[in-house]
């Protein structure tokens, strides 16, 4: 009876809680959940320029924000290889590596398609906002698992609205996740930005207003002048013109100021590799913010912003560059400009921002050599020569090589099959070729990682990056300061520190002050947002939840 009375009891208390829901992201002051999550992603930024940069910040209010009121997290690596964009991008907002949430690269060859697929190519859908029909048809069906926006919008039963805008597609897919209201992306060729029938049947209208004031126009017609005299940069940079810099401006730019008004009805892609590239994307955010009400009721939106510019100013001028530092200090203003928008907009309590990023990136490798430090170059395309020259003194088929991409080599097995040729012969031929260069530190067997000879955290990033189905069946790894890249400028991919080690910053609702000097990785971050929010973890997230950043 006494049993019956209790149960009578339970049956009562869960009527009594259905009847009055309680919504999960419900602000209480004991526990304050935000309105708002932003997740801010700059592309390419290194874990050491907010320190390095700190003196020339003309605001308080930009990064500094995160540093003097927020939490910083200095040692937060990167899992996995490669160290790409779609990689990084996925794992912020999975909490997952490769070798789960599928996307081994910004492309990759496909064991299964037998083609080279793109991240998030769609051909099922189509582009809206563009004539340049390709330039739209994107989606996030070849990300494997569940992202934070995903699991947010579970959580509220899909009444959480989860926004994603990036200069790149793939900055703003794969961060907004398979459940979004929307994506968008730039169109270098339109100048607007667009997006898929994925999302919806037509463009919202603020964004086809936002296109039609054809912003890159204005901003083209400002020109790049360096925000500080040039005597900041000639002291804190390396020179202005190097050799080894790219041109992205014609050949006879070769530093500032930039000249962008030529650009203006011409070419809309220019303006990625300049600071406006940022302006963009943040005018664009503001308006979801206002015309989507983000962050207006108590079921907890989310806005992934991705910076994508400082990547393309990086991969052209490198991190030792005046157009590098001038980029931050303009985007230090951006992002101040933002904060005093949602301090406004939603309130300085309300919401919660992360600030990370896809990847880092080396120095230059002629900048290196310069001051007697390791760099090289050794890309793809040298690599596949090498491969093709080890086939041909071995009178191999050279089309048994099906693919080489982020340094993965892809075997043809049904050709190697009709030739009678093992894997284990060839990667025996191929190993003892490619371990005699000299940038080549070791190839490893991709399914036989986990036993690789290598300190177990580097092993561990290996084994992280592979899927059989969008994995090579060798990778190699080249010695530190190798370069996968261009022969003026830089770039990033590989398992070195100055690749994985990024930038963790933290502010508003629910966040504690302070820094985090212990190791912390990519992975950590969407559980710590999920604990942040009390959601579910996304399907796939392996990190751990940072509580030293949570209240
Ligand atoms: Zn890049």
């Amino acid at each position: 009876m006494r049993y019956l009375v209790f149960l009578t009891f339970c049956f009562l208390a869960i009527q009594t809680n259905a009847q009055k829901p309680k919504l999960v992201t419900s602000i209480s002051k004991n526990n304050p959940k935000p309105k708002l999550v932003i997740g801010i992603v700059v592309d390419q930024m290194r874990w050491d320029y907010v320190n390095r940069f700190k003196p020339f910040f003309t605001s308080n209010n930009g990064f500094l924000r995160f540093v003097n009121d927020g939490a910083t997290c200095n040692n937060t690596l990167i899992p996995y290889v490669p160290t790409v964009t779609a990689c990084g991008h996925t794992c912020v907002y999975t909490g997952s590596t490769p070798s789960i949430h599928g996307i081994t690269g910004n492309s990759w060859f496909d064991n299964v398609k037998q083609r080279t697929v793109y991240c998030v190519e769609d051909n099922a859908v189509q582009t809206l906002g563009s004539t340049n029909n390709s330039a739209g048809q994107m989606s996030p069906v070849n990300v494997w698992t569940s992202t934070l926006g995903d699991e947010l919008k579970l959580a509220s039963n899909f009444k959480s609205k989860v926004y994603g805008i990036s200069i790149k597609d793939r900055g703003a897919i794969i961060p907004a996740g398979h459940a979004a209201n929307g994506a968008y992306w730039y169109d270098s060729k339109s100048g607007n930005f667009i997006s898929s029938t994925y999302y919806g049947q037509s463009l919202p209208t603020w964004v086809t207003n936002y296109n039609a004031l054809h912003r890159p126009d204005s901003l083209y017609n400002q020109n790049w002048n360096l925000s500080l005299p040039s005597s900041i940069y000639e002291a804190n940079c390396d020179t202005d013109e190097n050799k080894y810099e790219g041109t992205p401006f014609g050949k006879e730019a070769k530093h500032f100021p930039y000249s962008l008004k030529e650009y203006i009805g011409k070419d809309y892609g220019k303006i990625a590799s300049t600071p406006y590239g940022n302006n963009l994307v943040i005018e664009l955010a503001k308006q979801a913010l206002l015309n989507e009400q983000l962050g207006k009721d108590a079921i907890t939106d989310m806005l992934a912003i991705s910076f994508s510019s400082p990547d393309y100013i990086g991969h052209s001028f490198g991190p030792d560059s005046w157009e590098t530092l001038d980029g931050y200090i303009k985007l230090d203003e951006t992002i101040a400009d933002f904060f005093s928008f949602l301090d406004e907009q939603v309130g300085k309590d309300n919401y919660t921002v992360f600030l990370t990023a896809d990847h880092a990136v080396a120095n230059i490798p002629a900048f290196a050599k310069k001051h007697n430090l390791p760099g090289d170059n050794y890309d793809d395309g040298a690599l596949k020569n090498d491969i093709l020259a080890c086939l041909s003194s071995n009178n191999l088929n050279p089309k048994i090589i099906s693919a080489v991409s982020e340094y993965n080599i892809y075997f043809n097995h049904s050709l190697m099959d009709s030739l009678n040729i093992t894997s284990d012969k060839l990667t025996s031929i191929l190993t003892n070729y490619l371990e005699k260069k000299p940038l080549v530190l070791q190839v490893i067997e991709s399914r036989k990682a986990a036993y690789a000879p290598l300190p177990q955290s580097l092993r561990e990033r290996i084994v992280n990056g592979f899927t059989p189905q969008r994995s090579g069946d060798l990778m190699l790894l080249t010695k530190s300061g190798v370069v996968d890249g261009y022969p003026t400028g830089t770039s990033h991919g590989v398992l070195y520190n100055y690749d994985a080690h990024i930038p963790l910053l933290w502010y508003g609702a629910g966040i504690k002050k302070g820094v985090v000097n212990g190791m912390t990785y990519m992975t950590d971050i969407a559980p710590t947002i999920s604990t942040l929010l009390g959601i579910q973890m996304p399907s796939g997230s392996i990190g751990k939840p940072i509580l030293e950043v949570l209240k």
